[in-house]
């Protein structure tokens, strides 16, 4: 299978990796041409488990070069998904599909506005990466994960792609129900991710006061209304499960976390945000997530300042 990936920071360039190492013609995409140079004069260097393997694999900054592709798989941040939509819509083969693993609520909409609805397959991961410099990344933990077509219909394209990233050692699964499956890892994200940026605290540090957790379980709860409102049956003990996975991973600092620690541009319009947005459309309030929104954004959009 000919596959191209856009984004290929941490998670793009080790499902690229992994993909190139059980024999797919891969191609990696990315604007940050230092990155991009690294690995091609280098190679991509994946570090698991405290020993790096060198992997070779082709990685260009402009889309001309790219080809067509059977599967181009979009692994950007959700704020640049349109930008990242446009340059796939240019490289998608006539009956390709994309894939997007991408965090957050929207990412598949903005694809599936660009490219056919059809094409467009969505789905959860629970593999970590870590970006540790141009060309060098972490692999830092294995999940299952679940894709199905995200507007449903005919999903025999989707069972090829299960297959190809599972012989690439990344366990798929196929689900119908696609959106729930996607419902079910924003509620985790909406329960942890924003009360972790804003506190500077380890996902296990939202359980250790009841006022945080409380804040957490409001978060979730609101959220679960929102889906309920739209139709979306997800998990009754949804918040049961947004602390078990708290208490499980314990020791890490969330994604948003990391990016506020490290002055990037968050996610919240996609997770929280985006739980807000969709609420508004369904008419129900959503005062906590409205407010998580609202202090992330603000404390992005003063990084620079004193
Ligand atoms: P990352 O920041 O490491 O990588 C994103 C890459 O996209 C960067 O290299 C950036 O230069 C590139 N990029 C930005 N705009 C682009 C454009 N228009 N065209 C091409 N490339 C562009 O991010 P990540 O950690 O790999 O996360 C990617 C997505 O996967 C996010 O939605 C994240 O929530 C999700 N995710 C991450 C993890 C993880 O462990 N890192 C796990 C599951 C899901």
């Amino acid at each position: 299978m000919k596959i191209a990936i856009i984004g290929a920071g941490a998670m793009g360039s080790l499902f690229g990796g992994l993909l190139v190492e059980a024999g797919h013609s891969v191609k990696l995409f990315d604007i940050w041409a230092e990155h991009v140079r690294a690995i091609n004069d280098k190679g991509l260097k994946i570090e698991r488990d405290g020993n790096t393997r060198t992997v070779k694999v082709r990685a260009f900054t402009n889309k001309e070069d790219m080809g067509f592709s059977d599967l181009v798989i979009v692994f950007v941040k959700s704020n640049h998904t349109g930008n990242a939509a446009e340059t796939a819509k240019d490289i998608l083969s006539e009956k390709g599909f994309m894939l997007t693993l991408q965090n957050g609520m929207g990412n598949a909409d903005i694809i599936a506005g660009i490219i056919a609805p059809e094409r467009v397959i969505a789905g959860t991961t629970s593999h970590g990466a870590t970006l540790l410099s141009p060309g060098r990344i972490r692999h830092a933990g294995a999940g299952p994960t679940v894709i199905g077509l995200w507007d449903g219909g005919d999903h025999s394209g989707v069972k090829p792609v299960a297959e190809a990233l599972t012989r690439a050692g990344i366990a798929t699964d196929c689900n119908t129900q696609i959106r729930q499956v996607v419902w079910e890892k924003l509620l985790v994200n909406v329960g942890i991710n924003a009360i972790t940026a804003l506190t500077g605290i380890k996902n296990g540090q939202i359980l250790d006061l009841a006022i945080t957790r409380k804040l957490s379980e409001d978060a979730v709860t609101e959220a679960m209304g929102v889906a309920n409102a739209l139709g979306i049956e997800v998990r009754k003990d949804a918040v049961a499960h947004v602390l078990a996975i708290a208490k499980a991973t314990a020791a890490n600092r969330s994604s948003m976390g990391q990016d506020v620690d490290n002055r990037r541009v968050t996610e919240i319009d996609a997770i929280n945000g985006a739980v807000v947005k969709m609420a508004a459309e369904a008419g129900v309030p959503t005062p906590v997530n409205s407010t998580l929104t609202a202090l992330v954004q603000t404390l992005q959009a003063h990084y620079e300042e004193p």
